[in-house]
């Protein structure tokens, strides 16, 4: 089979490779789509990868190719999403379900060969079939889409007060959506880019707030009631001024959830910091999906039913570019200037 196989820092090479070998219990794909993600950029172009040679990509979707001995759930040509997280399902965390806290996991497309390739064989249980109504670019963003959710989730966001969601990148629009779904009384987008804020609008923010505009921060507090802050915020860019911004924005009682993975060392003013103390805030945490136990975790399961529904909206605004997979090199090519990829660059084998 052919792959993209990356040996070293902006060295990807799309080759032949041996294709994998079904054994009992597993599952053969053939890949259709597969999403660069903001994770992979590191690794691809300043040394984050585990070893090298290796083959990247973990938010795919495709077709069951073969399946091993023993496998019941799914059968040859079923649409399926593939869970990139592969954990123990034997220590203290697995055994109460928190899957993604597993310390002796190993993860498609970082650890384990991944889907910037033309097959990728997995566990049973880390493939989730979906409705073939959905495209197959679609449900290469399931990924992003569950780690969304399961920031909502994790917060105790059931629905109700005001959302304030800040970065509009895929994660971000996700959270948005999801809080959407939920039923949120008012939901405010923040980003930088007037392009994806459009798209934020398109898919179910209210209002939304370019932060690089004077005085931002007062036309964002004008949206919530009397301007007494947001009920809940969530954070998905990761980067320092978003990190900084959630305190301010946030109501009294309010719930601040982290979402996005930090990109540099941050400091905080004690004045800032204190704002936790003052307003009594909740702040969580979030990291990758899950849900209610049996692996994957229902967060699948739902984002599947919603996207087969037509609620979750995942159409191609998502999509900043989409390339064969046998241009997967250029995939890379505009990551170099910060801040120029929108959205999902997509890889997709015909
Ligand atoms: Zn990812
Ligand atoms: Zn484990």
């Amino acid at each position: 089979m052919k792959a993209a196989v990356l040996y070293g820092d902006d060295d990807l090479r799309y080759e032949e490779v041996a294709e994998p070998e079904v054994k009992a219990g597993q599952v053969k794909v053939r890949v259709k789509a597969c999403g660069v993600c903001g994770s992979d950029i590191p690794r691809a172009l300043s040394g984050g990868a585990h070893y090298y040679p290796i083959i990247l990509g973990h938010e795919f979707s495709g077709y069951v190719a073969e399946v091993g001995e023993g496998v019941t759930s799914v059968k040859e040509g079923d649409h399926v999403v593939g869970v990139p997280l592969v954990p123990c399902l034997e220590c203290a965390d697995c055994l109460r379900g928190n899957f993604s806290q597993c310390k002796n996991y190993t993860f498609i497309g970082s650890r384990d060969p991944g889907a910037y390739s033309d097959y990728v064989v997995m566990p049973e249980k880390n493939v989730v079939k979906i409705d073939e109504s959905i495209p197959f670019t679609a449900a290469a963003m399931f990924e992003p889409c569950t780690v969304s959710l399961h920031g909502l989730r994790v917060s105790g966001y059931k629905g109700g007060g005001t959302v304030a969601v800040l970065g509009c990148g895929t994660i971000g629009l996700f959270a948005l959506e999801w809080a959407r779904i939920m039923g949120a009384k008012k939901i405010v987008a923040f980003d930088i880019s007037d392009e994806q804020l459009a798209t934020a609008k398109r898919v179910g923010a209210d209002e939304v707030v370019n932060t690089l505009e004077e005085g931002f921060e007062e036309k964002a507090l004008s949206y919530t009631d009397s301007g007494r802050g947001f009920d809940y915020v969530f954070e998905t860019a990761g980067s320092v001024p978003t990190i900084k911004m959630t305190f301010s924005l946030a109501a009294n009682k309010a719930t601040v959830c982290f979402i996005g993975t930090p990109t540099k060392d941050i400091t905080f003013s004690k004045g800032l910091w204190e704002q936790i103390n003052r307003k009594e805030l909740t702040v969580r945490g979030s990291w990758m999906s899950g849900g209610t136990a049996p692996f994957p975790g229902d967060d699948w399961s739902l984002v599947a039913h919603y996207t087969a529904s037509g609620e979750m909206i995942i159409d191609d605004g998502f999509i900043y570019k989409k390339f064969k997979m046998q241009d997967a090199s250029k995939a890379f090519e505009d990551f170099k200037q910060p801040g120029k990829v929108k959205g999902r660059v997509m890889l997709v084998n015909d």
